[in-house]
C-alpha cells in the first residue's frame, strides 16, 4: 500500500435510483479537478449509450462471482435482483495514485458500507428527493427504464429513505441548482 492508499479520502454519494445523483455527480466532477468518479464495476448489461470502463466495468455475472471470490471488490451488493454492482479494489488504487479524491455513485447499503470501513477518510452524502411520487416521475421521465423495473425501484426507494439520517450530510434535491450548491460548499469543506 502506498501513502495515498492509506491516506486518500472518499466522497459517497448516494440515494434511491432517480433522485438525481448521476446529474449532480456529473456537474461535481466539473466543478473539482481533484475529483475522479470510481467506475463500478456491473453484471447488468448496458443501457441507453453507456460505454464500458467509462460508466462502468461491465462484467458477465459468471466474470463479477469470480471476481467475488477471488476478493476482488471493496463492497459490493446485488442491487437489484439478478444485477450486482462493487467497487474493484484496484479502481481505489488507480485513483489515489495520482493523488486524486474519489466520489463514488453507491446503493445506500454500499454508501454505509464505505463509510464503515473508511470513517473519517470517507464523506458520506444523501441526495433526498422530494417525495417518492416526484422520484417516480423522473424515473419515467428519465425514459431508461421499463415501467416494471422503475416500479421495483420506487418500491426500493420507501425503504432506502429510512437510512438517510446514518450519512454525514444529506442534501434535499426540490430544486436542482440549490442542491448542486449545497452538494458543492461541503465537498469544498472536505477536501480543502
Ligand atoms: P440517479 O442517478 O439518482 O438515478 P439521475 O441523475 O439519473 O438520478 O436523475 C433522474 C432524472 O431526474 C433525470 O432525468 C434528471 O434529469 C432528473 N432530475 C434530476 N434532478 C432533478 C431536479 N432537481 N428536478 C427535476 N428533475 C431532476
Ligand atoms: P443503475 O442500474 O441505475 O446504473 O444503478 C443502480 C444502483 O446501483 C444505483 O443506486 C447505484 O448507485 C448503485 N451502484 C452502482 N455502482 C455500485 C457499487 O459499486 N456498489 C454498490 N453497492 N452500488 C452501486
Amino acid at each position: 500500500m502506498d501513502s495515498h492508499s492509506k491516506n486518500g479520502k472518499l466522497v459517497i454519494i448516494s440515494a434511491p435510483s432517480g433522485a438525481g445523483k448521476t446529474t449532480i455527480i456529473k456537474e461535481l466532477l466539473a466543478r473539482f479537478p481533484r475529483l475522479e468518479f470510481s467506475i463500478s464495476a456491473t453484471s447488468r448489461a448496458p443501457r441507453g449509450n453507456e460505454v464500458n470502463e467509462k460508466d462502468y466495468y461491465f462484467l458477465t455475472r459468471d466474470e463479477f462471482m469470480q471476481r467475488v471470490r477471488e476478493g476482488e471488490f471493496v463492497e459490493w451488493e446485488e442491487v437489484y435482483a439478478g444485477n450486482c454492482y462493487g467497487t474493484l479494489r484496484l479502481e481505489l488504487d488507480r485513483i489515489w495514485t495520482k493523488g486524486n479524491v474519489i466520489i463514488f455513485d453507491v446503493d445506500v447499503k454500499g454508501g454505509m458500507n464505505l463509510k464503515n470501513i473508511f470513517g473519517k477518510r470517507a464523506l458520506s452524502i444523501f441526495i433526498m428527493p422530494p417525495s417518492i411520487e416526484e422520484l417516480r416521475n423522473r424515473l419515467i421521465g428519465r425514459a431508461t427504464d421499463s415501467i416494471e423495473t422503475i416500479e421495483k425501484r420506487v418500491a426500493k426507494a420507501e425503504h432506502e429513505l429510512a437510512y438517510a439520517k446514518q450519512f454525514d450530510v444529506v442534501v434535499i434535491n426540490d430544486n436542482l441548482d440549490r442542491a448542486i450548491a449545497e452538494t458543492e460548499r461541503v465537498i469544498a469543506d472536505f477536501i480543502s
